[in-house]
């Protein structure tokens, strides 16, 4: 059984002072759950604060993006190296609003993963079609391609921490979810990408998120679902108490 895990992307919002205060309200509500690990991504500048706070309770922390390399003249970004450093344990790779305002295409996401996975951290890849992709029913072609570009020349040794988050680009920030059938159409879309790069039973013990509009209760019915191992989301997780468990 492959645990779930709820993944908040705060995006930039959020000073360390109000990232910190999150948590104090937060923890409280979940420390006692067991049946999913909990994950939250601040902004950069909210990292160190949140690290520290959490130190000694069951949530993990991390970045919402880095660079691959370990280190260069590359203004405004951030290596793995100094991610790890400061204990941030996962870093979220080729977020659909990386991909649309920042240029990041599947050659940099593999990039990244490669560089998290050398640096033990854990990489969650996000891929997802745009409205008018679904609405030319190219949906198969861009998953098939995000996903298997992402992952491939990945070191079997070293792959099993990557997690996988759909993410619908429609969905996201929008208020309109993927119905069941449509998330879990995307998951087996994906699920059958990983075993062309990655030995079967790994590629079967990869964890693949739902991400786009997940309201506080709907995780509980969309990670019934076969293939739906946990949630990315950022709306219902700006107050502790709508926080999806
Ligand atoms: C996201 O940004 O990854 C996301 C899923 O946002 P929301 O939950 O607000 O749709």
């Amino acid at each position: 059984m492959r645990k779930l895990l709820i993944a908040a992307n705060w995006k930039m919002y959020k000073t360390p002072t109000e990232s910190t205060a999150f948590l104090t309200s937060f923890y409280p509500l979940v420390k006692n759950s067991t049946h999913a690990e909990i994950l939250l991504c601040p902004a950069m500048t909210s990292l160190p604060a949140l690290v520290d706070a959490a130190r000694s309770k069951s949530v993990f922390i991390g970045a919402q993006n880095m660079h691959w390399k370990n280190e260069g003249a590359f203004t405004g970004e951030t290596s793995p190296v100094m991610l790890t450093a400061i204990g941030a344990t996962h870093v979220l790779i080729g977020h659909s609003e990386r991909r649309q305002y920042f240029n990041e295409t599947d050659t940099t996401v593999n990039l990244k993963l490669k560089a998290a996975l050398a640096h033990s951290l854990i990489p969650i890849v996000c891929v997802g079609e745009k409205l008018e992709e679904r609405e030319a029913d190219l949906t198969r072609n861009v998953l098939q391609l995000q996903t298997s570009i992402a992952h491939q020349s990945i070191d079997p040794a070293i792959a099993a921490p990557i997690v996988f988050a759909y993410e619908p680009v429609w969905a996201i920030g929008t208020g309109r979810t993927a119905t069941p059938e449509i998330a879990a159409e995307a998951h087996r879309l994906i699920r059958a990408q990983i075993p062309k790069s990655l030995p079967p039973a790994l590629a079967a013990s990869i964890r693949i998120l739902y991400g786009g509009s997940v309201k506080p209760d709907n995780p509980k019915s969309l990670c019934c679902l076969e293939d739906i191992h946990g949630a990315l989301v950022r709306g219902a997780t700006t107050h502790p108490q709508h926080f999806p468990h």
